[in-house]
């Protein structure tokens, strides 16, 4: 480097570093991180891309922005209520502070009046047990898959588990339900076929080397036309006679009825109509934080309780704060936006469309992440062009719409109100980045 060359000019590691604000940043910041960003525009500074003149407030800038996590909020414009690449279900006010006061030390296992250890979670569970009384025991773990592995591992073991070929799942991203039972050591026992199975299928698989019966809810898609299956009640006798524990993984997670998704499955139904266990995810319908609950008969839920494999799946207290407080306190994101006022979800739609001048169309809703398959929730979304998309998802704050027959659609279910002004702010400036004049929309 010669004596002229500007790269001398770029400021010293040492100096950036002393910076105020480079020093106060340090309250929020690790110093490896703090140092990676200095060293990057250094480095961009010695490439030429940058000023040396430019390095100090660039450092300044990236430090005041850079956040300790890299997880960026989204506003979910995409109409689908359990989004599984957007975390799924938001959290409910009430849980969002069950979460900060967990985060502290917490008496989780702790009864706090004799000083000793108590049963983990219990407040999780009793909030469960209350919100489905017909539950002898619940059992929290880490997700419903870790759900299904417990019960598969303890009852079955190295049995059979015996299944209807309609109902060996895929879930997502290769995520399929036959391969998780078999890594247990179970064997699977398939019967029937695709599009029908018999109770008779059942009954001439049923034998000594049965481990338990296992129904699941086919929660992502629909077979329809020549169709018929077992139901609960009918396993049931089944497995009084065979002695053979029933166990049933709903996936989503109603823990009693919901009008509005007449063909959803609940936990309480099940449970009457005879499941030995039902399996349900925290987070679909439920509306709360990642976890997987095991509801039934005390007998059942207290084997799969003592198993080893139950602390490898153990829900965490941050989990289990969240669980109970999702229960206990107010309906979550999840259920406002499955029982979204139709009127006010218009209301709203239109005046989004009016802020940024573009039409307003039908589109309906989906609840996503395995219910429901095929139910529309019909609402109204505003329709920009498409290549809104990009700038939409990368702008602050991000937002994700959905893409649809070359439009870029904005559905409102998902979006908490108090957001809307935000979310205009977001598609105004994503608009004046396509360049697109506001309201070229027309209608
Ligand atoms: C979603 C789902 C699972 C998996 O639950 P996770 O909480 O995602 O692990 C298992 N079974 C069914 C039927 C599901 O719908």
């Amino acid at each position: 480097m010669g004596k002229d060359d500007p790269r001398r000019l770029i400021p010293r590691t040492d100096r950036l570093l002393a910076h105020a604000e480079v020093r106060s940043a340090r309250a929020r910041l690790g110093d490896d991180v703090i140092r990676s960003i200095v060293r990057g525009i250094q480095d961009r500074a010695r490439s030429g891309e940058l000023a040396p003149g430019d390095v100090e407030p660039e450092v300044v800038a990236a430090v005041a922005s850079r956040a300790a996590t890299s997880l960026r909020p989204v506003l979910n414009a995409t109409g689908v209520i359990v989004h599984t690449n957007l975390g799924r279900a938001p959290l409910s006010e009430s849980a969002r502070k069950a979460l900060l006061t967990a985060a502290g030390y917490v008496d989780v296992e702790m009864d706090l009046a004799s000083g000793t250890r108590a049963r983990r979670g219990a407040g999780a569970r009793e909030a469960l047990l209350r919100a489905c009384p017909v539950a002898e025991d619940a059992l929290v773990v880490n997700n419903g898959a870790a759900a299904l592995l417990l019960a598969t591992t303890v009852l079955a073991g190295t049995g059979e588990v015996v299944i209807s070929r309609g109902e060996l799942v895929e879930i997502g991203a290769g995520f399929r339900l036959p391969e998780l039972i078999e890594s247990t050591g179970a064997r699977l026992r398939e019967v029937g076929t695709t599009n029908r199975t018999h109770l008779h299928d059942y009954e001439s698989a049923l034998g000594e080397q049965t481990g338990c019966l296992l129904k699941v809810h086919p929660s992502n898609f629909r077979v329809t036309g020549f169709t018929s299956g077992v139901g609960i009640s009918q396993l049931r006798s089944l497995a009084d006679g065979h002695r053979v524990p029933l166990v049933v993984d709903l996936g989503s997670g109603l823990l009693a009825p919901d009008p509005v998704l007449p063909d959803e499955p609940d936990v309480a139904s099940a449970l009457e109509s005879g499941a030995d266990v039902v399996i349900v995810s925290g987070d679909k319908l439920l509306g709360g934080p990642q976890a997987g609950l095991l509801l039934g008969r005390a007998e059942v839920i207290a084997r799969l309780a003592r198993h080893p494999l139950a602390r490898a799946l153990r829900a965490d207290k941050l989990a289990l704060a969240a669980l109970e407080a999702t229960i206990a306190g107010e309906a979550p994101p999840v259920t406002a936006a499955l029982h979204a006022d139709p009127a006010r979800l218009r209301e709203r739609t239109e005046a989004l469309a009016e802020a940024v001048g573009f039409p307003l169309v039908e589109h309906d809703g989906r609840v996503g992440g395995g219910g429901a398959p095929g139910v529309p929730l019909p609402g109204w979304a505003v329709r920009l062009p498409e290549d809104a998309a990009r700038l939409l998802r990368t702008g602050d704050p991000a937002v994700l719409p959905r893409v649809h027959g070359g439009a870029c659609l904005l559905d409102l279910r998902c979006i908490p109100e108090d957001e809307d002004g935000r979310l205009a702010d977001a598609v105004r400036s994503a608009l004046m980045r396509t360049g697109e004049p506001l309201g070229a929309g027309g209608a």
